[in-house]
């Protein structure tokens, strides 16, 4: 049974549900959910689609389309990269260096279980300190080489292939997180969330800051359950093109660099929040 209530933030401790900054749309959602009378909130409703539309068209969508890493086949290499992305995304350091760094193992060519353990402990603390990875550089190094192994001692090197031997959704979580000296929930999180539609044991909870943003919007109250009701939403309001993966890292890159930080000034969906408005 999934009963935790608590969340990983990206590169933080776990933590009850955050309070939305935004009292105005939660307001609005309460109303909805009470009397299930659209007019009422006509405006909302109609509203939603497009500020799903934006929020992903300004923010961005999935960070490994972003690398340039294809999930959508689920095949084995493209996985690894993303794996190894995750791994990177997962510390305390700034997006845009976890990027880098990914960056300068692709242009190195390092991408798989066999060119890492190759590539040795000071050959990746130099492909780490060039994407700017510094301040884990040798931590990070180890710890590569250590889930490496135990990948292709027990996976024969195949992400594909620890999913098929996990029972369900928490044993596919353990798994990973088994291997190495340990792997943290955030990159166990961060690595699931973008696999959703290819893995079918993947479906993780999303982050305090995906729910975050996700309330300051008005998409989800404080009393539901964030995740279905994060679907209920996407399901009404597909996007061609898009899928819920793109939803959920818009809504994260919303959270991790507007509302945690509380840049109300400058966030782009400033309008759509509604947090000048005021509840009576
Ligand atoms: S940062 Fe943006 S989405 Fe978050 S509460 Fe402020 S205006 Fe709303």
């Amino acid at each position: 049974m999934r009963e935790t209530r608590l969340y990983g933030s990206e590169g933080g401790e776990a933590k009850a549900f955050p309070t939305p900054i935004c009292k105005y749309n939660e307001y609005m959602h309460g109303v909805f959910q009470k009397t299930k009378l659209l007019s009422i909130c006509r405006y909302y409703m109609e509203n939603v689609k497009n500020t799903i539309k934006k929020l992903i068209s300004v923010l961005g969508g999935r960070f490994s389309e972003e690398l340039g890493i294809d999930l959508s086949k689920g095949i084995s290499t493209e996985i690894f990269k993303w794996f190894l992305a995750s791994k990177l995304f997962g510390a305390r350091i700034g997006t845009n260096i976890a990027i880098k760094t990914y960056k300068e193992f692709e242009r190195h060519g390092v991408l798989s279980p066999e060119k890492i353990l190759e590539t040795g402990w000071d050959g990746l603390v130099r492909i780490l300190d060039d994407g700017g990875y510094a301040r884990y550089d040798f931590s990070t190094a180890t710890k590569l080489l250590e889930i490496m192994k135990d990948l292709k001692k027990f996976y024969h090197g195949d992400l594909n292939k620890l999913h098929e031997m996990a029972d369900d959704e928490d044993d596919l979580e353990d798994l990973l997180k088994g291997l190495g000296k340990g792997i943290g929930d955030v990159t166990v999180n961060i690595f699931l969330r973008e696999l959703r539609s290819v893995w079918k044991r993947a479906n993780p909870f999303p982050s305090e800051l995906v729910i975050l943003a996700a309330r300051n919007l008005g998409f989800i109250s404080q009393t539901e359950e964030p995740l279905s009701a994060l679907k209920k939403i996407w399901l009404a309001h597909t996007i061609k093109g898009k899928d819920f993966s793109d939803f959920e890292a818009a809504l994260l890159r919303l959270g991790k660099d507007f509302c945690k930080k509380r840049k109300c000034d400058k966030c782009p969906m400033g309008e759509e929040c509604g947090c000048k408005k005021v509840v009576s």
